[in-house]
């Protein structure tokens, strides 16, 4: 029998509709497969297989019954970062310790309203403040990818980590993730799969535990265009319980794989070609662009002329928001309580002990750019500058850009533990110098797999498009894959 866990959703999808298998029989597949490859790569902190089993049973009879929702007994990997009621949600943090909340957050509510089956949750950077996965309390997640010839572990990328290497790994059909700067684009980049950072506003943020709360948004990881654009239709609402969700009608995402990009213009941003680009980066580029523009697209230069103060910005406004976001773990509610003499001493001692070093940094940086005195000359000068970076982008599709092509990440994945970037923060903030832009002015992104480095190791490109256009990505972003063609790691997990 064919391995079930290699099909993608859209396949299970039919095939579960055709009852040519069960989605016990499925879910019982992919189970066997996390319990085979959880210790080697550490994507899951916990797997929810009584739930899992039980939702697939549930699946059986709506199949059964005629009644199967859209994603009906597809089992998908859940990012620590979203409330699962009654299931461990700790944001990958020691501060969280034991916390299982009473409540469902929308995105996974969504889903299961869809007939999706919960396999578990998965491993992330702590509060998803990273770009590696290894930030993580429960430790670092291995990559399924490896370079040629050599046995290093690498990351995944991160924050979303767990989840992009769930679903390269086979380990999942699909997943949740967020993107507050970049994580879901950079770890999709990183293994071979599909990440798309919705609209801000697309996607409801409650139940999600808040990182940078103007910046954090919802989306999919999966392993094709066509999946991503499936898990996005479920996910995406309008919600009275988030202000920021955005009341327009979700479109089909998946009909517009396949729509021509006839008189399309795609810009091409000259400040994306940063110093020291590996040549390897530049050609995957160029390439993407031949892709395009022999799929009917017109190829046009253009300028952002603020990138480069993005990521300054950015690291100034999302330490600020976390500051104030994280002021709430303090041992009184829920999570790890350290006993003190009172209770200033006991706040002190639970943040002390629950926060990891990376959080603990960027709550004092927060703290520091939102103090009397400083609130001016940094987070509302930081304020400012993203309004001129949101403006750059409405000039160029104000005037006829329908979508622009850019890299996606600096480099392939790295290893973990690499010694320049764990001796120097501001070198891993440094990973995100391409994604980052989006977050700040709101608009959608997605990264899909272009080819394969010297290495052989997985390679994006980066499409990014107007507000609440992410159909126009999905076509695109499906004309690179079919050019591309699509990447799975060689197995030795
Ligand atoms: N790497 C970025 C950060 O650490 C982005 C993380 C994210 O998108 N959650 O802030």
């Amino acid at each position: 029998m064919t391995d079930l866990t290699r099909l993608t959703i859209a396949d299970a999808r039919d095939r579960l509709k055709a009852r040519e298998f069960s989605a016990v029989e499925l879910t019982t597949s992919y189970l066997g497969a996390i319990d085979a490859a959880n210790g080697a790569l550490n994507a899951y902190v916990v797997v929810t297989a009584d739930k899992a089993l039980d939702m697939a049973k549930a699946s059986d009879e709506r199949l059964g019954a005629g009644k199967a929702g859209a994603l009906e007994g597809i089992p998908l990997g859940v990012k620590d970062l979203f409330a699962t009621e009654g299931v461990h949600t700790q944001a990958a943090s020691h501060v969280l310790d034991g916390f299982k909340p009473k409540y469902e957050s929308t995105v996974t509510q969504n889903l299961w309203n869809e007939g999706a089956v919960m396999l578990g949750k998965l491993n992330m950077d702590e509060f998803a403040m990273g770009s590696s996965n290894e930030s993580s309390y429960y430790g670092p997640v291995v990559n399924p990818w490896k370079a040629e010839g050599s046995d290093e572990k690498l990351v995944p990328g991160g924050s979303s980590g767990g989840s992009a290497a769930a679903v390269a790994a086979y380990l999942c059909a699909g997943a949740t993730a967020t993107d507050t700067g970049g994580s879901i684009r950079q770890p999709a980049a990183f293994t071979g799969t599909v990440g798309i950072k919705p609209t801000y506003g697309r996607c409801s943020r409650w139940g999600i535990a808040a990182y940078a709360s103007s910046l954090d948004q919802a989306g999919p990881i999966a392993r094709d265009v066509r999946d991503a654009a499936i898990l996005l239709k479920s996910m995406a609402s309008v919600d009275a319980k988030d202000t920021t969700s955005v009341d327009l009608p979700v479109p089909d995402y998946e009909a517009s794989l396949g729509q021509s990009l006839k008189g399309m213009k795609i810009g091409i941003p000259k400040e994306y070609r940063i110093e020291g680009l590996p040549p390897e980066i530049e050609k995957l580029w160029a390439e993407g662009m031949a892709w395009l523009k022999d799929a009917g697209a017109e190829i046009v230069d253009i300028s952002l002329p603020h990138t480069k103060y993005a990521l300054p910005a950015y690291y100034i406004v999302a330490p600020a928001e976390a500051s104030s976001n994280l002021a709430r773990y303090d041992g009184v509610r829920y999570g790890l309580r350290v006993d003190g003499k009172d209770i200033a001493d006991m706040y002190e001692k639970t943040r002390a002990a629950g926060f990891g070093e990376e959080v603990k940094r960027r709550i004092m940086v927060g703290t520091y750019v939102l103090s009397a005195g400083y609130y001016d000359a940094y987070y509302l000068k930081a304020q400012k500058v993203r309004t001129l970076i949101k403006r750059d982008f409405e000039t160029v599709f104000h005037a006829g850009v329908d979508a622009i092509l850019a890299p996606i990440t600096p480099s392939s994945a790295f290893a973990i533990g690499d010694k320049e970037l764990a001796a120097d923060p501001v070198k891993m903030y440094l990973q995100d110098v391409f994604t980052i832009t989006v977050n700040m002015a709101g608009l959608p992104g997605i990264s899909v797999p272009a080819g394969l480095d010297g290495k052989g190791l997985p390679l994006g490109l980066q499409l990014i498009g107007k507000p609440f256009e992410e159909e126009t990505l999905f076509k695109t972003a499906h004309v690179i894959e079919q050019a591309a063609g699509t990447f799975s790691p060689k197995k030795w997990w």
